[in-house]
């Protein structure tokens, strides 16, 4: 337990965006389940307002409280595999990176996102789109059992056959219904290959060269995750390749400056460690684009205009598995759209917001929808746009069952019923 003033205090309420610098009354750094159940309890009782950390990378800074409590999940970081069943145990508040390096030390991974120090617990929750996605599904989608701490303290396993409604739920409807203490993660044999290209256009020819990269998303292998990134006058394109090269060689490239970059998997995960990394200030805005007409590729050319902005493609696995199978939002999305700035200076902050939602407005007439792990003080407007109708009213239903008074709510929150 920490308290203001205490060695550890200001490190251990540090999160990722330095936009949000908050003061928990205290910080219960948990070991065991029984520290989660304890502090749950403690909170409760106290009437303390509940944060729970995990990597600390949610964009809103949801896992520090001001004045609350903050159930540090950290020191639960440990991933273990059993590569015979090929299935992973992961401690709640595991770093992505632990998860990758135990899996690929037999070979195997899931999909895990794009930066090693995100929390497994954040991002697997919201769904979890990565370079494996495509050909596995969301990591939320290959979750086969979670060890759940309800907002009464009660301690719970949740998988298809116990509680299936929660099951449901907690694979994309975020940290609304407790906090998860392990995941079960299946594996794949994904071998320990990767590739990145990435091909760079100016000037008139990349109109041309990106209606052709969007084409060609559509008929990729799954092994390829279309990528593309815009500033000001340049635009890159490409794909990240998982496993060992087949000879895929997509068209759109003519005309452009390649490079073609073999690494291993594990160096591929950890590719954008510092671009992502800790304490700098932070602001995007993001969409999810079902298709992307003529307009909108000239729209994103002009979006790198006010901002650094890029697309990542969805399809393959993710859209095998049926929308109402999962509380996770619009699995028929082709690119997720983003914008986003970093800065040190606080003078910045309102020309950095104004460049990304400049850039974030020019692509909002192709919008549908939202990832909800990329939302960031939206509310329940951006709630929304991360889930359609129905699925927001199963969600509230789950709510209402199994969090009524909104224990949990520094997240994007799921408002029971009568809140
Ligand atoms: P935290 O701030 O610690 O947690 C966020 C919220 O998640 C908490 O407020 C809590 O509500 C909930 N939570 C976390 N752990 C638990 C738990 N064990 N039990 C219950 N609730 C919990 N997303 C992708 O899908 N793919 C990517 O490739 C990707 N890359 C990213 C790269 C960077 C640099 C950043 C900043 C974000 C990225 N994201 C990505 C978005 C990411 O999924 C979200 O920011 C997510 O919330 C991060 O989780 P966290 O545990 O690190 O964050």
């Amino acid at each position: 337990m920490l308290r203001p003033g205490d060695q550890d205090y200001d490190r251990s309420r540090q999160v990722w965006n330095a936009m949000f610098d908050r003061r928990p009354a205290m910080i219960v750094r948990c070991r065991t389940v029984q520290d989660v159940v304890g502090a749950v309890r403690d909170a409760r009782e106290q009437g303390l307002e509940v944060s729970v950390r995990c990597g600390g990378h949610s964009a809103a800074g949801f896992g520090v409280t001001d004045g609350g409590l903050m159930i540090d999940l950290t020191p639960m970081g440990a991933a273990s595999v059993d590569p015979a069943r090929r299935r992973a145990r992961v401690q709640g508040g595991a770093l992505l990176g632990a998860l990758d390096e135990a899996a690929q030390r037999h070979g195997l991974a899931t999909t895990a996102g794009n930066v090693s120090h995100t929390g497994v617990g954040g991002l697997t929750l919201g769904g979890g789109m990565g370079w494996l996605a495509r050909r596995y599904g969301l990591a939320c989608d290959n979750v086969v059992s979670y060890q759940l701490v309800t907002a009464d303290g009660d301690v719970r396993t949740v998988s298809a056959d116990e509680h299936p409604e929660l099951f449901w739920g907690l694979r994309g409807g975020g940290g609304n219904f407790g906090i998860v203490t392990e995941f079960e993660f299946a594996l794949h044999d994904t071998g320990t290959e990767a590739l990145v290209v990435e091909c760079t256009f100016t000037g008139d020819r990349r109109r041309e060269a990106m209606r052709r990269w969007r084409d060609e998303h559509l008929t990729a292998p799954r092994q390829a995750t279309f990528t593309a990134a815009t500033a000001p006058g340049t635009l890159t394109l490409g794909y990240v390749w998982t496993g060992p090269d087949t000879g895929y060689r997509p068209t759109f490239t003519n005309g452009g400056v390649e490079r073609r970059m073999p690494m291993s998997y594990l160096q591929l995960q950890r590719r954008d460690d510092t671009d992502g990394r800790h304490a700098l200030r932070r602001y995007g805005r993001s969409h999810y684009l079902k298709s992307m007409p003529d307009a909108a590729v000239d729209a994103f050319i002009a979006a790198g205009e006010h901002c650094g902005a890029g697309l990542q493609g969805y399809g393959g696995a993710i859209a095998d598995v049926a929308e109402d199978a999962t509380a996770f939002g619009h699995r028929d999305t082709m690119f997720e759209f983003g914008a986003g700035s970093s800065w040190t200076d606080p003078a910045d902050d309102d020309a950095r917001r104004d460049g990304a939602r400049a850039a974030a407005a020019l692509l909002e007439p192709f919008a549908g929808g939202v990832y909800v792990n990329s939302l960031g003080e939206e509310g329940a407007a951006g709630v929304r746009r991360a889930y359609p109708p129905a699925k927001l009213a199963r969600l509230t239903a789950l709510k209402d069952r199994y969090d009524p008074s909104n224990v949990f709510h520094l997240n994007q929150n799921i408002t029971p019923t009568g809140d």
